[in-house]
Order: C-alpha cells, then structure tokens, then sequence
C-alpha cells in the first residue's frame, strides 16, 4: 500500500525551483518538531555517506540513470519524501515515530536490502495510504495507521512497502523515464547554462517520483509486493495473517473516500487477497509461532 496523495499531484505543478530551496528546511523542521532524530531525514546523517558534491544543492552534477549507486537512490528517495513531508508533515508524537521506525527497521534488517538507511514515519494525513520511495524511504497516514490493530498488522503494511524498495519498483519506472527522455536533455543541455543544469534534471526527476507516486504501479508490481511483504514479516517473526487482515478491512471499511486514493493506485483489497491466496494459500495455516503483538501495539491519539 503506497501512498499517493493528491498533494502530490498539487506538488508536481508548482515551481520546482523554490520546492527545492525550502526541502531541507522543510524537512528538518518536520523532522525535529516530530522528534525524530533530526539527522535520520537530512543529508547530514553520518550513517550515510555524503551526497557527491555539493551538499546544497544535493545534485550530483551527473546522475547515472543506468546504474545508479546505492547513494544516489537513497538521494532521490530523500528528495521525494521532502516534497511529501513538506505538502504533509510528520505527526507531532515522537514515540509514534520511534515505535514505527523500531518495526520498520527491524523488518528491513530481515530483507536483501538490509544495508539501506532506512527512514520510517506515519503523517498528517486522514486518507488512508502508504508509500515508499528509493532508498528506503517509508511512509504511512495517519489514516492508515488507525486502522490497524496489532503490530503485526503494521509489520505486514511496512514489510509490504518495504517489498516495493527491495525490488527498486518505484526506481525501475522513474530510471525508464529518464532514459526515454535524455536524448531530448542532452539537446536542451546543450542551451542551458552549466550550472543549473544538475538541479533543473533532478528536480524534474523530483516531479515525475512524486508523480509515479500519484498514478502508482502496475498491478503486478503490488502482487509482488504482496507477496514479498507476507514472507518478510514471517520472516521477522509475524504472524503472517497482518497484510491480509489490513486488507479484509480496508475490503469491507465504509469510508470509500478516505480509499480513494488507495484504489486509484493499487488493485482493489480483494483482487489483492485472492492473488495472495493463489500465490501462499494453505502454506500460511504451517506457520504457527508468527506474533500479532496486539498489546506491544502503539496506540495513536
Ligand atoms: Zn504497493
């Protein structure tokens, strides 16, 4: 369950120029009043290796779509969830935000990728979404968060997302994008001036990121997803039934406009537990000791 909010769609019309100004503010300032570890969503971690060059301008002055770095995924997943935050803060409740990054990061440490710096937080926001972008980016509503009821039920959304980033399904279709489009960059390259170049390109990269965000994946990039997630939170220890519970009630919720989103970017909740059922069915009744962890369950104000 990705998230793909309308304000993303909004951000991709406004000017890139000054979205870009104000993403590190934006994003520490979020990130500070949330009490999350203000270097965990800023390029100052020193987790993470510094960016190429100029930490202002955060743009490499060439990125390489063909095989990006590890450093240069987690860079552009970095920008993109700035724009999100900056359109949706964090919500203000620090051990919210410790408690989702406690799970998160653990579920990630069973994964392939465990070795990304991954970033885990729940917004303002009362639609009911999930999203993660390259790197190890992820985020969830609000919305979404309050309909969950155990932590293995957040542990099967996270791991689900988690599924997206491990497989680099966001990064495959915004790398695509790009190499369709740098044969008309380099010609426009040509006339610009040199230094406004690297962040004209990744800004514009920003805006299609937040717009695959908006219009989602195909369909078996979810099932994939899905699939992937049920292992890994098994993996972590889960009860393997978290991603299918959330999915049976967003099935039968009743506030169709706080899924509309949801719907208009993932397959519909059933379509999806009966492709989980084609794909795992009766294999999920062997696994025995996963834990719901209903009373480790952090509960939302
Ligand atoms: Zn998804």
């Amino acid at each position: 369950m990705r998230i793909h909010l309308t304000i993303l769609s909004l951000l991709i019309t406004l000017p890139l120029a000054a979205h870009a100004l104000d993403l590190k503010k934006t994003l520490k300032e979020a990130a500070e009043k949330s009490g999350i570890d203000s270097g965990s969503l800023n390029s100052k971690n020193a987790a993470e290796p510094a960016p190429a060059q100029n930490a202002d301008t955060q743009a490499p002055a060439s990125f390489n779509w063909k095989n990006p770095s590890r450093e240069e995924e987690v860079q552009l997943g970095r920008e993109i969830t700035g724009n999100l935050l900056g359109a949706s803060p964090l919500v203000n409740d620090p051990a919210l935000q410790q408690y989702v990054n406690q799970v998160g990061r653990w579920i990630a440490s069973q994964s392939e990728r465990a070795d990304l710096p991954w970033r885990f937080g729940v917004i303002e926001s009362e639609a009911i979404n999930a999203f993660a972008a390259p790197g190890g980016y992820i985020v969830l509503t609000k919305g979404l968060y309050r309909k969950l009821e155990n932590e293995a039920q957040l542990a099967g959304v996270l791991a689900h997302e988690i599924g997206h980033v491990v497989k680099k399904h966001h990064l495959k279709v915004i790398q695509k994008q790009q190499l369709v489009g740098l044969g008309a960059g380099m010609l426009s390259d040509k006339i610009s001036s040199k230094s406004s170049k690297g962040n004209q390109t990744l800004d514009k990269v920003i805006g299609n990121g937040a717009e695959i965000m908006a219009r989602g994946l195909d369909k078996d990039a979810e099932y994939e997803a899905d699939r992937d997630g049920v292992a890994l939170a098994v993996r972590a220890g889960y009860d393997p039934y978290g991603l299918p519970e959330v999915l049976q009630s967003l099935s039968a919720t009743t506030d169709q406009g706080g899924l509309a989103l949801l719907y208009k970017t993932h397959p519909h909740p059933d379509e999806r537990l009966a492709k989980l059922g084609d794909a795992i069915g009766s294999r999920l009744d062997s696994v025995s000791d996963g834990k719901t962890l209903a009373n480790r369950f952090y509960q939302i104000k």
